[in-house]
């Protein structure tokens, strides 16, 4: 499908995180547009129409989270970035931040001035040593060439960054997490609601959103809500999206397309197909590791919020993981486990004590030590862990479990039943 790439269009031209390449390739106009045509009400319109939705997982319409703030000022506004990203097989924010952090600039910069706030946080993953320095020259970059600070380009609305790394906590990437580690404390996520629009950083009304989410702004204030509402599936999947893919695939990496674009062709075109050719698709987690898992008889999907729901999945943050059939479905999930077990805050019981139980059922499975009733305890725990925890992350164990185990069941009986791994056992190992 041919398309003009728009969130990478500058990714692989040499100095694309420099300003004067970026403004050399038109940057910084869609702000001067904003500021010049449009009130901050007006520009919240304008993405509510465009129908932008936020590109961290939640899939929320971000002109409406933006609406959810309250009118009155007696308390300032904060925009806070969330750049901790850290799900596994999820790397799309980090290319911007590393390729063309002004494109998320300017999208910061018009999203702090529609909903009237002068001061934002970039709260980014402690591990983005690379991300942290580039991103932080371009923040002195825009304020030297007056696009942040005090009256900007004369229009006097005024906005400060500040740059704050995480320490490395996966949890800290949910909304509430971020926001207490920001403020300096553990990263225990909040209980809900009320909402950070209406009570967040220091009690202070406060926008959370996803660097993706924010050069899609930058796109909507440069060519306007009508333009980027025709791109995609509309009027609920529009705009662009940068996807990733990782796994048994020839080329991982970020692809860019129209929300919508079918996951094969993602797969076959774009990222040049199976890795191995006599390992065909056995499964695929086209929307992150904490989403539902497909199995290849289900993987003729169209990437977007909406068709992936209606086959039993969502979109999350587009971090696709692709599994050929020489991948033990049990490995593949006690993997997963494991990592959800180390992140997990530890906050609430069914999350903290249920992720160290499946990581327990699934080593003895793997190990050849599994009972048949494990399965099923397996499905059981899950059921147990989801909708009865503080934060989204008793899904993001739960969802993968109860799918693996469904789609899978016979390959987790037959790790039961014979004792062993069957695909190992096969290899002689
Ligand atoms: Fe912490 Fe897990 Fe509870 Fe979220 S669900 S608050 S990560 S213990």
């Amino acid at each position: 499908m041919a398309f003009e790439p728009l969130l990478t269009r500058n990714v692989g031209r040499p100095g694309s995180e420099a300003i004067d390449a970026y403004l050399a390739s038109g940057g910084y106009q869609g702000l001067k547009r904003v500021l010049r045509e449009f009130t901050p009400e007006k520009f919240v319109e304008e993405v509510k129409s465009s129908g932008l939705r936020g590109r961290g997982g939640a899939g929320f319409s971000t002109g409406m989270k933006w609406g959810f703030l309250p009118k009155g000022r007696e308390k300032p506004r904060y925009l806070c970035v969330n750049a901790d990203e850290s799900e596994p097989g999820t790397f799309k924010d980090r290319l911007l931040i590393e390729k063309d952090p002004h494109l998320v600039l300017e999208g910061i910069i018009a999203s702090a001035y529609a909903i009237e706030c002068n001061l934002a946080f970039f709260y980014i993953r402690g591990e983005f040593h690379q991300g942290h320095r580039i991103f932080q020259k371009a923040v002195a970059e825009a304020h030297a060439r007056g696009y942040l600070g005090r009256n900007i380009l004369g229009s006097g609305f005024g906005l400060d960054i500040i740059m704050y790394r995480g320490a490395g906590a996966y949890i800290c990437g949910e909304e509430t997490a971020l926001l207490e580690s920001l403020e300096g404390k553990r990263g225990y996520p909040r209980i809900k609601p009320p909402f950070p629009a209406l009570v967040g950083l220091y009690g202070c009304p406060t926008i959370i959103n996803n660097v993706e989410t924010l050069a899609n702004v930058t796109l909507i204030a440069e060519r306007g809500a009508a333009w980027y509402a025709a791109i995609g599936r509309p009027p609920k999947n529009t705009g662009p999206k940068l996807f990733c893919l990782s796994g048994h695939v020839k080329r991982p990496g970020v692809y860019e397309a129209p929300l919508g674009v079918p996951f094969l062709e993602l797969l076959n075109e774009q990222a040049g197909g199976m890795a191995h050719p006599s390992r065909p698709l056995k499964a695929a987690v086209p929307g992150g590791s904490s989403m539902k898992i497909l199995p290849a008889s289900k993987c003729d999907v169209l990437l977007d919020f909406d068709s992936l729901a209606a086959a039993g999945t969502s979109l999350g943050s587009a971090g696709g993981i692709v599994m050929d059939t020489g991948t033990c479905i049990v490995g593949a999930l006690l993997n997963l486990a494991r990592f959800y077990a180390h992140e997990s805050c530890g906050q609430c019981t069914p999350c903290r004590e249920g992720t160290g139980w499946l990581v327990q059922i699934l080593v003895r499975l793997e190990r050849g030590d599994g009972r048949m009733e494990d399965v099923g305890l397996l499905a059981d725990i899950a059921g147990r862990i989801e909708g009865n925890t503080v934060c989204p992350f008793g899904e993001a164990i739960a969802w993968p479990v109860d799918s693996y185990v469904k789609e899978f069941r016979e390959e987790f009986e037959e790790h039961a039943r014979r004792k062993a791994c069957p695909l190992r056992a096969a290899a002689g190992r």
